[in-house]
């Protein structure tokens, strides 16, 4: 997406202590009008305090916040242009869908048919058209936070704050409405931020994501860039599965680049593009790859990738579409003295037989998927 669209959101380092603590160390992000933006972090890295302190919940210790080019500081969460969609949904039982949406509109003067003609526009976004009678408690746990959707949106906010907003729904109900966000988020054009601890739907929702810990941000970007050029080792650890192998920089090449020797993998020259030096708490200089951007290839196979490494599967993972194998690198112990497991993953595609454990095999790999840590 073209990065020309106007600031919705500026946090200018914002800082946040509960008493003594520390919670929010010096936040600078701008999250652009119409964007999916999410926070992303453990439990407890201040992602939830920076969702309140946007909508006016928490003061700021020090900093600023815009919304829409307008300081925020003196102004109150209800007169601030955001809604938010919190984890329990708040509806209440003994209201109809109808009410519990209205009550959005609570404070608005106009008048009763405006009114309802508003609540029946909402629900039909949220795709609960001709929900408005029934009773809120009857409704299964996706359609309450449909209408606790509607309600947010009713007012037309300019900033829609979602804390956690489909944690409470099962995986496959969690699935459905990830996708039926995105394109509500689209079809309305409002700025969604969201708050989450799960990687995965942080990936499929946003056209952003900062990750965060301990307060602070540790990488904002796409999700495709996050995933593929994760800037340190702990982002890439949070974010999918990455193997790790230990490893010892030989010399340091034109242009940035490095020449490496690698446990198990041997010795490859990298680019300056797959090389994270964000790395100031890691002494140890580390290679990291996805499991997916290495295959098994059997006897007399030949395969479209650069190098080959021998080794002996240790564990097979069979998932029905997917099978992972935790594989032992010949010649990993070269580096200092340790076998080394490294784990890939491969689509099951019909036909293809799943490998033994104890079998014989090789990794196909090509130096283009691994990442540098220094
Ligand atoms: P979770 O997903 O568990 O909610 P989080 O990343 O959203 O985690 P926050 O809720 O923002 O984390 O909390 C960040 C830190 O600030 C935590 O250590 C928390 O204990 C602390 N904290 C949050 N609210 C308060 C408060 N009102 N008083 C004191 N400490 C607080």
């Amino acid at each position: 997406m073209s990065d020309d669209r106007k600031p919705m959101i500026e946090c200018r380092d914002v800082q946040k202590y509960y008493g003594d603590y520390h919670a929010l160390r010096g936040i600078d992000l701008t999250i652009r009008e119409g964007e999916f933006f999410s926070l992303l972090g453990p439990s407890g890295c201040g992602k939830t305090t920076l969702l309140r302190t946007i909508a006016g919940f928490e003061d700021i210790s020090s900093g600023a916040v815009l919304i829409d080019g307008r300081h925020m500081e003196d102004v109150p969460a209800n007169q601030r242009p955001t809604n938010m969609v919190f984890q329990s949904y708040a509806i209440f039982p003994h209201l109809t869908v109808a009410q519990n949406v209205a009550f959005g509109l609570r404070r608005d003067p106009r008048g009763k048919a405006e009114k309802a003609a508003l609540v029946e526009e909402a629900l039909g976004m949220v795709g609960l058209a001709g929900y408005g009678g029934r009773a809120a408690h009857a409704l299964s746990g996706g359609q309450r936070q449909r209408v606790a959707l509607a309600r947010a949106l009713i007012l037309k906010p300019k900033v829609l704050l979602l804390d956690e907003p489909l944690s409470a729904l099962d995986r496959k109900m969690r699935e459905q409405m990830q996708v039926e966000l995105i394109k509500l988020q689209r079809q309305v054009g409002i700025t969604f931020v969201l708050v989450t601890h799960d990687q995965e739907e942080a990936l499929v929702m946003s056209d952003r994501i900062a990750v965060m810990f301990e307060g602070e941000i540790a990488q904002l970007d796409g999700p495709e860039a996050l995933y593929a050029r994760p800037a340190n080792r702990r982002v890439a650890d949070f974010i999918g599965v990455m193997n790790f192998l230990p490893a010892r920089v030989i010399e340091d090449l034109p242009e940035g680049g490095a020449r490496v020797e690698v446990a198990g993998l041997g010795v490859v020259d990298l680019p300056a593009r797959q090389i994270s030096r964000a790395n100031p708490d890691d002494r140890a200089v580390t290679v990291g790859f996805r499991p997916e951007t290495m295959t098994l290839i059997g006897p007399g196979q030949s395969h479209g990738q650069a190098r080959e490494t021998a080794a002996t599967i240790d564990e097979v993972v069979y998932y029905g579409d997917m099978t992972y194998y935790d594989l032992r690198l010949d010649g990993a112990a070269r580096l200092d003295g340790q076998a080394r497991t490294v784990r890939i993953s491969m689509r099951n595609v019909f036909g293809r037989d799943v490998q033994d454990v104890g079998t014989r095999t090789r990794l196909a790999w090509s130096p283009g998927s691994l990442v540098l840590f220094r």
